[in-house]
């Protein structure tokens, strides 16, 4: 397969989504990284959002609530090359109605090759890299080129 770089713009468009049982974990994360988070452009689904907002002060640019069709439409931005990061605390000890979308949204990131983590020690190291600030040579793979 071949590749092409499609870089990642150092002001991101980050996407943060969390289950009701993380949503206490990723409040107090967002919190702890706030001034980071205040320099970029947040997107997330749309009860993560509305808690985000009212812990942070911060705009957020809210979609639907996950399991009426938010992760579709975070997932389709990522494809879009709308959004750059998901920052997404899934919670891995109850089934959801939402289970097949879940999937779906992890998948584009994979696809896209965007900076994703799926819990706070995967966020912390993320959002403490340099290239978290700055222009990344992020790959994307070439589906329609030659092998
Ligand atoms: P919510 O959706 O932010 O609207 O709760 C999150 C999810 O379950 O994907």
């Amino acid at each position: 397969m071949s590749f092409r770089i499609l870089p990642l713009p150092a002001r991101k468009h980050i996407a943060l989504v969390a289950h009701d049982n993380m949503k206490d974990d990723l409040l107090d994360w967002a919190r702890a990284h706030r001034d980071i988070l205040a320099r970029h452009h947040l997107y997330a689904t749309g009860n993560t959002g509305r808690l985000l907002h009212a812990a942070l002060g911060l705009p957020i640019q809210r979609m639907l609530s996950g399991p009426l069709g938010g992760d579709q439409q975070i997932g389709a931005r990522i494809a879009a090359g709308e959004i750059h990061v998901l920052i997404f605390f899934w919670d891995p000890l109850e089934p959801h109605p939402h289970d097949p979308d879940v999937k779906a949204l992890l998948r584009m990131a994979q696809v896209w090759n965007i900076p994703t983590a799926t819990n706070r020690s995967s966020a912390d190291f993320l959002i403490s890299s340099p290239y978290f600030d700055a222009v990344y040579p992020r790959r994307v793979p070439e589906y329609g080129g030659s092998a």
